[in-house]
């Protein structure tokens, strides 16, 4: 549960309170985890009593209704500690949850939303599969209607969180004849029923504390009520809103990445000496640790300057007047770009370590591995430079 006294700050003293938990317990607390292979369950709870479960959702849902920029703050924040931690609660903050706050029936909203904030109800958003990557429309696990119930049957992979939810949002096929996104819905699935299995890879590259499940749905009942959304094959229409959320949240933990990775550089630069003088005293270093913090500060107010038109139009007040389009195209830059960026950040900074940027237990070498990630997952790179460019080729007269 979220402690009582977390509802009661302000947003200041909430950001100066996860800003403190980055610090004294996360950071700290990475050597461990990847010794463990995963997130220590204290710090999960102590996520869940700070409310990190809940950063999203609205009050009237038990979350604490902070608005997108103030997210993208906190997410600056808590993504200075490794990304592994945010992906442990990224998948119920963000296109799981928020599926369900817009197009959930009202019973499903009751029975989860709350419970997603407090934390008792980890929810994984499974699209993937072996032919259905950035072709998201491909999806052939099926959902075949049998009286008041869906019988659920196919795989899906790189699921995160897969091997430890509760609830699944499971994109399957609801009419085989209709080829595309359009025969796919949203179907609400609960991770222990019968048929449902979850097994984990033995290798990641990259997040290897926070591995990604590959599921496995055999003759599974479903009753025909967890459908989201009114009509069948709406599935991936309905995720929209979602996705743009959660790809402006990438974006913000890809600057949150390259802060850290930009000062664990700096750090090393200035305490290491060749040649007689430090690192950073190089001019051929100055540039690697210029042209970084240029890029991120460039990272940076992108994402915040998304984050306040995600909140024109869709904040509170914007059902009166007619609201501003979600700047989807610009979100799309923003996840492109920060995820770019960080990477170019972690590898300048892997250079300015010299050895110790691939031998030993160094952060910068985990992290660089982690934030390659972020340009693969939500969208890879091409698939948004590709998007981008037919958005211009339409827009521009
Ligand atoms: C750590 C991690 C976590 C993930 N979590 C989830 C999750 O929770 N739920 C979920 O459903 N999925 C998840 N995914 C899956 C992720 O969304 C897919 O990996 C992604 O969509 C790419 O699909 P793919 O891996 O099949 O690559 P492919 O689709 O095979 O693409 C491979 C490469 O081909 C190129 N390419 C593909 N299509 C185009 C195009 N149209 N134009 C130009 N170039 C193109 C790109 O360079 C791309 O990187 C996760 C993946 C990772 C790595």
């Amino acid at each position: 549960m979220i402690s009582p006294g977390i509802k009661k700050l302000s947003f200041e003293q909430y950001l100066d309170t996860i800003r403190a938990f980055t610090d004294s317990e996360l950071i700290p607390g990475e050597k461990e985890m990847v010794t463990a292979g995963a997130v220590p369950e204290r710090l999960v709870d102590r996520m869940i009593e700070l409310g990190l479960f809940g950063i999203t959702l609205p009050s009237e849902w038990g979350g604490l209704g902070w608005s997108m920029e103030q997210q993208v703050l906190l997410t600056f924040e808590f993504t200075r500690a490794s990304c592994v931690y945010r992906s442990r609660f990224s998948t119920t903050i963000g296109l799981s949850s928020q599926i369900i706050l817009d197009h959930g029936t009202d019973l499903q909203r009751e029975l989860y939303l709350s419970k997603m904030a407090n934390g008792r109800c980890v929810t994984s958003f499974a699209l993937t599969e072996e032919h259905a990557g950035s072709d998201a429309g491909s999806v052939r696990t099926t959902a075949i209607k049998d009286g008041n119930d869906y019988v659920l049957n196919g795989s899906k992979r790189y699921i995160t969180n897969g091997a430890w939810a509760d609830l699944l949002i499971v994109f399957a096929r609801t009419n085989p004849e209709i080829q595309g996104g359009r025969g796919t819905s949203a179907i609400l699935v609960d991770a222990k029923w019968p048929g449902v299995s979850a097994t984990l890879p033995t290798i990641m590259n990259g997040h290897e504390a926070g591995p990604v499940a590959e599921l496995s749905f055999t003759d599974v009942r479903v009753p025909a009520a967890n459908l989201i959304g009114t009509h069948e094959g709406t599935g991936l229409r309905l995720a929209l809103r979602g996705i743009n959320h959660a790809r402006t949240h990438v974006a913000a933990t890809a600057v949150g990445q390259a802060t850290r990775i930009l000062h664990e550089a700096t750090r090393h630069a200035r305490t290491r000496e060749q040649f007689g003088q430090p690192l950073a005293d190089f001019g051929a270093v100055e540039s690697l640790l210029g042209q970084s913090y240029a890029e991120l500060e460039a990272g940076r107010a992108l994402v915040l300057d998304c984050a306040r038109a995600f909140d024109a139009a869709t904040g509170p007040g914007n059902d009166t007047a007619a609201p501003p389009a979600i700047p989807a195209a610009r979100i799309a830059a923003a996840k492109l770009f920060c995820t770019e960026m960080a990477s170019r950040v972690a590898d300048r900074a892997l250079q300015i370590l010299g050895g110790e940027g691939i031998v030993g237990d160094h952060p910068v070498p985990r992290m660089w591995r982690d934030v390659r990630t972020l340009r693969i997952y939500e969208g890879a790179s091409q698939v948004h430079e590709r998007n981008l460019a037919r958005h211009l080729k339409k827009t521009v007269l």
